[in-house]
């Protein structure tokens, strides 16, 4: 366990059994070099508790990248609740979840994730006030969306030199909260879909507010369209699927997109334009960190707007370095958080 922590770069690994309850978590804490530590909390099946480790050690890892390079006083954490196989009383279950989260006196701030909403955020408040994404503040997937449609349109912008998004095809791998509003978005902008869901009832209703085609979650990789937006779960593209893709780009919400690094260098060597998704998926971080601190609406909308900018200059920069721009942005937010590091040490 040691040695993965290592790997990821962990600070701190928390995990709690409670038998009234059922509950199985883990608290992975990348970094508070930053400021406490934010993420969500993952509430999904894993085929075994070793993957839902693996789960959140690299999400916690990924979240520090993502609050470094958005510029938010915050280091990174994730949680992850292993669903029980067996039926459960969801009430405890966050309850007892609520008081491991207060269990570390602030240094984890929770917040929603796959799987959770805004109901279980109120039951975990009514534990603990480290938690965001109440009934009162909402749930952040609308500003995740709404950063993932700066990405797109910056990445369009740059590789087609388009500033219109009509008549552009997107292929959308998952249509749950996030996927479902770039949906929408997309489908305002004049956008053709191909939408995938493994949770077919989703993928149909998608389809019909967005005039969306479905295809199956197999067929999404082989989908005609100009760009593919992953926003399921994590390491959709990777050696078996890369190959497939029929596009020329790849924006989406979905946290750990890539199996592995290596995966950067062949969308790369594809001459698939990849935009880092701790970049593109950082507006629900921004609208959670930005609200708990108090700042206005229009201070967290512009600095959403602020994730197109950044991908240009990333992009520009790796046009001239020929480095892919997932390489070039883990080095900027690895070099942002070594410096926290030494800052925080020598305080
Ligand atoms: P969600 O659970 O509401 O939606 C995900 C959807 O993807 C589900 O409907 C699921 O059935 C579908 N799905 C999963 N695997 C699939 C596959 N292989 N093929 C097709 N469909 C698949 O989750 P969400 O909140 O919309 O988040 C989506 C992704 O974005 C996750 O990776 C999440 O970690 C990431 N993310 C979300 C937020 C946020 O604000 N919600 C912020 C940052 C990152």
């Amino acid at each position: 366990m040691f040695a993965e922590m290592e790997h990821h770069g962990t600070r701190c690994l928390h995990l709690m059994h409670d038998p009234e309850s059922g509950l199985k978590a883990i608290i992975a804490i990348h970094s508070l070099a930053r400021g406490p530590a934010i993420g969500g909390c993952r509430f999904i099946s894993y085929p075994n508790e070793q993957s839902a480790l693996e789960d959140a050690l690299r999400l916690a890892r990924g979240m520090s990248y993502k609050a470094a390079l958005a510029d938010l006083p915050h280091g990174g954490a994730k949680a992850v609740i292993i669903k029980p196989s067996q039926p459960f009383n969801r009430q405890q279950l966050m309850q007892a979840f609520g008081q491991m989260v207060d269990s570390l006196n602030g240094d984890y701030i929770t917040a929603m994730d796959s799987g959770t909403r805004v109901a279980d955020m109120d039951i975990i408040r009514s534990q603990t006030p480290w938690v965001s994404c109440t009934r009162q503040q909402g749930d952040p997937s609308p500003y995740t969306a709404k950063g993932v449609m700066e990405a797109i349109r910056s990445t369009v912008a740059f590789h087609s030199g388009r500033r219109s998004l009509s008549g552009l095809t997107v292929a959308i791998q998952g249509v749950g909260h996030v996927g479902s509003s770039v949906a929408q978005m997309l489908h305002a902008s004049g956008a053709r879909l191909i939408v995938a869901d493994i949770d077919n009832s989703l993928a149909q209703r998608c389809a019909e507010q967005c005039s969306a085609t479905i295809a199956s979650p197999d067929e999404i990789y082989d989908a005609k369209a100009d760009l593919f937006c992953p926003c399921g779960l994590g390491a959709s593209l990777n050696q078996q699927t890369i190959p497939r893709l029929q596009v020329s780009m790849v924006v989406g919400s979905a946290n750990n997109q890539l199996a592995n690094d290596s995966a950067a260098n062949a969308l790369q060597q594809r001459g698939i334009l990849y935009a880092p998704d701790f970049l593109v998926n950082a507006g629900g971080l921004i609208f959670v960190s930005m609200q708990y601190a108090g700042h206005s609406e229009a201070a967290i909308e512009q600095k959403i707007q602020q994730i197109g900018t950044m991908l240009q200059t990333l992009y520009l920069r790796s046009l001239s370095s020929r480095l892919s721009p997932h390489l070039l942005a883990l080095e900027q937010a690895r070099a942002l958080l070594k410096h926290a590091e030494q800052l925080h040490t020598a305080a």
